[in-house]
């Protein structure tokens, strides 16, 4: 696979067991589909896992200048179809690639892998005790309910009002991010 960034051929790398793909040239990191949960459920883990990986390369880097999430996304390196843009659990302004039609995976680049670890620790952390037992309750309902109406649900659990566009998001991005929060510990 290429970089879906530069063009330049991509890595296979070890992390924590999880193959992904990195870029060596603009050291963005190829997730395919479900590695970033993977990654992500040991919250304790994913950081030194990173670290102790060639994806550490990727832990420190600056956004890329000018994205915006309606911006049309790269191109998946997996099957050629342009990918979304993502903001990132819907708020994060982290704009990540994600191949949308075929479910191939997603694209983060240098230094997205540590914003998206630290928002998802300070998400955690400014929740009060009330909120968080809200969440769970809501979570409980997500995964006893059919999956049609688990996109309605995942929609309440976001504020989408000033978020143009946002209920295109397939709900089971937004039901991704909320699982790795509830495994997280929230
Ligand atoms: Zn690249
Ligand atoms: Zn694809």
């Amino acid at each position: 696979m290429d970089c879906p960034r530069c063009g330049k051929e991509l890595r296979e790398i070890d992390v924590n067991g999880v193959m992904l793909d990195i870029c060596d040239s603009c050291e963005g990191l190829w997730f395919d589909q479900g590695e970033l949960g993977r990654i992500l459920e040991n919250a304790g883990e994913a950081e030194a896992s990173i670290h102790q990986s060639d994806a550490s390369v990727s832990w420190e880097g600056e956004p890329v200048p000018g994205e915006s999430p309606s911006d049309p996304g790269l191109q998946c390196p997996k099957c050629g179809e342009a990918m979304r843009r993502y903001n990132y659990a819907v708020s994060s302004n982290i704009l990540i690639d994600a191949c949308e039609k075929n479910k191939c995976g997603a694209w983060l680049d240098d230094g997205e892998i540590k914003r998206i670890i630290d928002y998802l620790g300070n998400y955690r952390d400014s929740l009060d005790p009330e909120e968080k037992e809200l969440l769970k309750v809501k979570l409980d309902r997500i995964k006893a309910d059919a999956s049609l109406r688990e996109e309605a649900l995942i929609d309440s659990l976001v504020k989408m009002d000033d978020k143009p566009g946002l209920m295109r998001i397939p709900g089971e991005m937004l039901q991704f991010v909320y699982r790795i929060m509830y495994r997280m510990g929230l």
